[in-house]
């Protein structure tokens, strides 16, 4: 099943001119970028993206964090894109990460772990209604 997911290369990444590098580990799993732009992030936008969080003891760190620099927000596209892109991500910890995985190779911790992509087909929908309109989707 062709599906969609949200990604965000995160600051740790864009900050160390690794866009590039993660795209290609992208593509090379099979995933289509059909949508993509580099912005920074308003305080507004990382409080509700992460809405989920909000009571975590990290909330206010992962909010700094992610206005910190700019970041890359992205669609992608292709079979079974939510889970496959989870793969190619890795482990939230990139200690824990399995090898060739985009955090096992470029992220620095738990919390700089240079990306994001959506747990669910649902949640996927959800984000990037928050930063794509329709015609900015190419697929
Ligand atoms: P993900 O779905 O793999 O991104 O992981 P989660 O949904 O559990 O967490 C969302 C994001 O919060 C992670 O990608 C990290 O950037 C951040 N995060 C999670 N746990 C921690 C933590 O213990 N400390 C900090 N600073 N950030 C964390």
């Amino acid at each position: 099943m062709t599906e969609r997911t949200f990604s965000i290369i995160k600051p740790d990444a864009t900050k160390r001119n690794l866009t590039g590098k993660i795209n290609a580990v992208i593509e090379e799993a099979g995933l289509r970028i059909v949508a993509q732009r580099r912005i920074r992030m308003t305080q507004e936008e990382a409080e509700d993206f992460y809405d989920v969080h909000r009571e975590r003891p990290f909330y206010g760190e992962l909010v700094e964090f992610m206005i910190s620099e700019p970041v890359v927000v992205q669609v992608l596209e292709g079979e079974n894109a939510v889970a496959r892109y989870r793969e190619v991500m890795g482990a939230t910890n990139p200690a824990q990460a399995a090898d060739g995985t985009i955090r096992k190779l470029f992220a620095l911790s738990v919390g700089e772990n240079s990306v994001h992509g959506s747990d669910s087909a649902d949640n996927a929908k959800i984000e990037i209604a928050q930063f794509f309109d329709a015609s900015d989707i190419v697929g």
